[in-house]
């Protein structure tokens, strides 16, 4: 019997779970104005001096957790420029340290690793800006791309020996495209905390703090090892200097406003608006009266 190949999308969507992209210029900047700039703001705001700010007013809606990493989207996607309609981060009770990008925008983390990650917010930046990375960068369809591949050349071999042969080629392309992804995840990454101002060092910091979880040093069938990562990291430092990107990202963020946001009604989620979103409610009333 052959080896069904769609057992790895189960692996692929747990593994997936760390990254970013972004390509900046000052065309993205201009861009900047045009598109984000015109975020609503649903927080209160008014020129009397004694209504709270956007983010004060958050501090004091959401549970501690879910302001930090309110905070954490709304700035990296500001000063990055990154053109989504929303993200949604969702915080599940689970300890098994997990972090992950699955259906589109939604980024999956547990307590444990807001643990792990010891209060340090740049580290704990670099690990949501990761997830955001692989959604940007549609990392999971190129994924899901090369299992497709695989499971029909698989599936078209003429024999057990011809198909294992097969599997074995496509299990090495496999680790050798994710291995890519989780680096071009982390690159990004890098990018996205540093222009929006983050300590770059947190990148390295959270990495670090990776390899404290059982096995997680060594190179997986998902993940490269932690010590390669971190030495691409070190060497991006030096490539791209942080005060640099940071720079940039004070440009881009001048031009925008605090994104909205609406917490769900467990409080365990929240969803965060980069672009004015309708409410379906008034959307069927106003469709169907
Ligand atoms: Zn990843």
């Amino acid at each position: 019997m052959l080896v069904n190949v769609k057992k790895y999308a189960t692996v692929l969507t747990s593994v997936l779970a760390l990254t970013l992209p972004l390509n900046f210029s000052m065309e993205a900047v201009a861009l900047a104005q045009t598109n984000q700039s015109r975020a609503n703001i649903v927080i209160a705001q008014s020129s009397e001096s004694e209504i709270p700010s956007p983010y004060e007013q958050a501090k004091a809606d959401l549970p501690e957790d879910l302001y930090v990493l309110y905070r954490i989207v709304d700035r990296i996607v500001r000063s990055n420029n990154i053109d989504t309609r929303y993200w949604r981060v969702t915080i599940v009770p689970d300890y098994s340290a997990q972090l992950y990008a699955s259906s589109a925008y939604v980024i999956t983390l547990d307590e444990s690793l807001l643990d792990l990650m010891g209060g340090d917010v740049s580290a704990l930046s670099f690990v949501i800006a990761h997830e955001m990375a692989h959604h940007v960068h549609n990392h999971l369809d190129r994924a899901a791309e090369l299992i497709i591949e695989g499971n029909e050349h698989i599936s078209e071999s003429d024999n057990q020996e011809e198909a294992k042969q097969r599997i074995e080629m496509w299990e090495e392309r496999m680790q050798a495209l994710v291995h890519t992804l989780e680096l071009e995840a982390d690159k990004t990454a890098y990018q996205y905390v540093a222009r929006a101002g983050f300590e770059p060092a947190g990148c390295v910091q959270a990495l670090n703090i990776l390899t404290e979880l059982p096995g997680a040093s060594h190179e997986s069938q998902t993940h490269p090892a932690l010590a390669n990562r971190i030495e691409a990291i070190q060497t991006l430092r030096v490539m791209q200097p942080s005060a640099e990107l940071a720079e940039k990202g004070r440009l881009t963020l001048g031009l925008t406003e605090p994104l909205t946001y609406e917490l769900s009604e467990d409080a365990h989620s929240l969803r965060i608006d980069s672009q004015p979103r309708p409410s379906y409610g008034e959307e069927i009333d106003d469709l169907l009266g």
